[in-house]
């Protein structure tokens, strides 16, 4: 709930303060037990770093993260942790993500050994049963990450991921990083996991293909804020806002009855140091009236569970 995260910009030995980055400028979504929520943007636009505020790997500058009912945002640093059994995270880069040192065994074992999950012989079984999951051999717990092709060494991430029995998985990016032929086996192996262990995720994508494919709601984030928050069928059927438009427009649509024409956005994305005014896409919006630019549109419902942040509406 009205998530933010800025990050200081310091200049010089004393650190002072010449700007202020915001990354995540309150920020407000739910998702419901047993779905897939997308999260949606082009990159840098607060994606990763809302990821990471609601698993507090960084500490958010103000707003509430409730799990299952609790505020989590101010728990102690132990129950944090015990916390963070329950929420795991699935990183972009399988290449960056995994410990070259550590066998994939170990890799897997570690957060188990963390949480106090098992250990010992009773944590070896358990690597090897996790490997199977995810469609990974035996012997691989004994080898090393960089003898993995990236969707293998995804399959590990993921297996670290559901050692200790998370009931919320953050999923950033995590096909992006591979070739499109891998993207599906993958993203199927997630569906597969996601009914066999009742998981809920939170998939951060940067192109709605991707997240067509697994997510039941998409929220689309532009610039630090959501703009748009709707079912995956309702977005791609009757997108509101600009952005969203301009989004989907750059994906082929496979339904005929679907007229669409290609929205080139004007210019780039904006600095998040100083972000424009207002409305914070007025400078690319070929719709932007007197009013975005003073006043920050608030969500609207234009629809069941579809809300909407543009003064059109
Ligand atoms: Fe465009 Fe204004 Fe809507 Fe922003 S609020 S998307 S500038 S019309
Ligand atoms: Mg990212």
């Amino acid at each position: 709930r009205k998530l933010k995260k800025y990050f200081p910009i310091t200049k010089g030995i004393f650190s002072r303060q010449v700007g202020v980055v915001k990354a995540v400028d309150g920020v407000s979504f739910t998702v419901h037990k047993g779905e897939t929520l997308g999260l949606v943007g082009e990159s840098g636009c607060g994606k990763s770093t809302t990821g990471r505020c609601i698993l507090r790997l960084i500490e958010p500058t103000s707003g509430d993260i409730y799990f299952q009912g609790k505020n989590i945002r101010n728990l102690k640093p132990a129950e944090m942790r015990r916390m963070r059994k329950e929420m795991q995270i699935i990183f972009q880069d399988p290449y960056a993500s995994l410990n070259p040192r550590m066998t994939v065994g170990e890799i897997i074992a570690e957060p188990m050994l963390l949480h106090g999950i098992a250990k010992g012989s009773e944590a070896r079984k358990r690597v090897l049963k996790l490997l199977d999951t995810v469609g990974l051999m035996k012997y691989h717990a004994d080898r090393y990450p960089h003898e993995f092709s990236g969707g293998q060494r995804q399959r590990i991430g993921i297996a670290r991921a559901l050692a200790v029995n998370p009931k919320l998985i953050i999923c950033d990016e995590p096909v992006s990083a591979l070739d499109v032929s891998i993207q599906a086996q993958v993203i199927n192996l997630l569906e597969d996991l996601q009914q066999e262990f009742g998981l809920t995720y939170v998939f951060i994508a940067h192109d709605l293909s991707v997240v067509k494919h697994i997510s039941r709601r998409v929220a689309v984030m532009y610039l630090g804020r959501i703009v748009e928050v709707a079912s995956d069928k309702e977005l791609y059927r009757n997108a509101h806002h600009p952005y969203t438009k301009a989004l989907l427009s750059a994906i082929p649509i496979p339904d005929p009855t679907v007229k669409k024409e290609r929205i080139i956005l004007e210019g780039d994305v904006p600095s998040p140091i100083n972000p424009p005014s207002g409305c914070n896409f007025h400078t690319r919006c070929k719709y932007a009236m007197e009013i975005c630019r003073r006043e920050v549109p608030t969500f609207k419902e234009v629809g069941d569970g579809h809300q909407v942040a543009c003064h059109l509406f």
